[in-house]
């Protein structure tokens, strides 16, 4: 018999096509999904469930991350000032060290804490691979599974060396032919694409200047034949600009366009410099962006132009990117950001409170391919679900719950599920101790970094 979950008396925000909110409402999930949603009481038939009272809570869909590095956890507070240029060449000789057992620790710290930040869904893009490494991939996907989390990594790459005239050393690139086989046995061996899928896998060579234009469109080939999804950086700061216009003749979007790389099946972190008429290809094309504000504010990269893409019907979603370079990595809080820089940019209606949440629930959940099941509470869907409080310190006298969540500061989870099973409850993780994980992650830090 699976297990029921009646959650009533909460604010809910469905996050539905139509903005649906109830003020004082009732969300019941049978097995992992979504049995019903409504105002007032949950019906009779399903009170033999377990009974959470949501009095003083906000209830929303699971946070959605979509461009993320775990690994770079053990790796934060380094290169603080740098440009990403700088900053990637201070990092790239650190991550050479890099090994299965310390990607396992830096992946299950930083997803156990994403879960604590509301966090349900999550991708990765992991593109190096060290030589006697082990296998990285697998290392972070036990991760994933150790903590509850719904996982999409990809199988990331890099191939274009500094002798080649790429930006990282040799010594962290890999070979073209390697790394189709062993994306193309990644998806083989991990890729679930069922409807319920805790794990898929995408293919993601790293960015314009740290992958050749063939690999691109090799890696293009290979995830459409095997039916996954395209992931890459693009257009995040005016030195890849320049790169791009000097070695390709091509701005990123262009370059990006000629090797087949636009499309619904891609999703593009950054985008932070992008010409109207780039927007307007992402629009026609339906290629999706993950928006990283607190990364590109931490490397002073600039700030996406969210309002237009949002116009031009892009898909966007948030994300948190490498905690190399967001220490926190807090995933509500990149809703907060999102906010702010659409603000500072186009002024104080560039984007609502629930602009902001549905950027960082079903807008990830579009860009990630799995909108149908996911992104909103509506019935039917899977069981992502945070439920907030808002009734304590940080949020009791604010007038708007949804306002509070994306408005003000960090908010206690009374409880997380991902799939109709609890990850936090309390706002405690119950899938791992914390305590471990910080233990751990520290111990791999100290020998990837090295004495602090
Ligand atoms: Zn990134």
């Amino acid at each position: 018999m699976p297990d029921t979950w009646v959650i009533e008396n909460a604010y809910v925000a469905t996050v539905d096509a139509g903005g649906t909110e109830h003020r004082r409402g009732h969300v019941v999930v049978h097995g992992n999904r979504i049995a019903a949603v409504g105002a007032g009481p949950a019906p009779e038939q399903w009170r033999t469930g377990r009974v959470v009272d949501g009095e003083g809570c906000l209830l929303t869909p699971g946070l959605v991350n979509t461009h993320h590095h775990l690994y770079q956890w053990i790796t934060r507070g380094i290169a603080q000032d740098d440009t990403l240029f700088g900053w990637l060449t201070t990092l790239y000789p650190i991550w050479a060290r890099i090994d299965a057992e310390a990607v396992h620790d830096a992946a299950s710290a930083n997803l156990g804490w994403m879960a604590l930040s509301g966090c349900t869904f999550t991708t990765d893009h992991g593109y190096l691979h060290p030589r006697g490494g082990g296998d990285l991939l697998e290392a972070e996907i036990r991760g994933a599974q150790r903590i509850g989390l719904r996982f999409l990594p990809t199988r990331g790459s890099m191939n274009l060396g500094a002798s080649s005239g790429g930006l990282p050393p040799d010594s962290v690139v890999e070979e073209h032919d390697e790394i189709l086989t062993a994306t193309a046995a990644a998806i083989d061996r991990w890729h679930d694409p069922s409807p319920d899928s805790m794990l898929q896998i995408a293919v993601a060579p790293c960015s314009p200047f740290s992958v050749t234009g063939e690999l691109m469109r090799d890696s293009a080939e290979l995830a459409r034949a095997k039916g996954v999804r395209l992931h890459t950086h693009l257009a995040e700061t005016m030195d890849e600009e320049a790169f791009c216009l000097e070695k390709f003749g091509f701005t990123p979007t262009d370059y990006a366009e000629s090797l087949g790389w636009l499309g619904e099946d891609v999703w593009m972190a950054h985008t932070v410099h992008l010409s109207d008429d780039a927007i307007a290809k992402f629009g026609a094309t339906g290629t999706g962006v993950a928006h990283c504000p607190t990364s590109n504010g931490r490397l002073g990269s600039g700030i996406a132009p969210v309002r237009k893409l949002l116009a031009a019907g892009v898909p966007v979603g948030l994300g948190v990117d490498g905690a190399a370079s967001n220490e926190s990595g807090w995933m509500s809080e990149e809703m907060h950001q999102a906010l702010l820089f659409a603000r500072v940019k186009d002024g104080p209606t560039a984007l609502t409170a629930r602009q902001a949440l549905a950027l960082g629930t079903i807008g990830g959940a579009r860009v990630l391919g799995r909108s149908a099941d996911l992104g909103s509470i509506e019935v039917g869907k899977l069981a992502d679900l945070a439920l907030w409080r808002v009734d304590g310190l940080a949020g009791a006298d604010i007038q708007d719950p949804v306002c509070t969540l994306v408005f003000g500061s960090h908010l206690p989870l009374e409880l997380l599920l991902v799939n109709g099973s609890p990850v936090v409850e309390k706002d405690r993780l119950v899938t791992a101790d914390a305590d471990d994980l910080a233990a751990a992650s520290r111990r791999a830090s100290l020998r990837t970094v090295g004495e602090r």
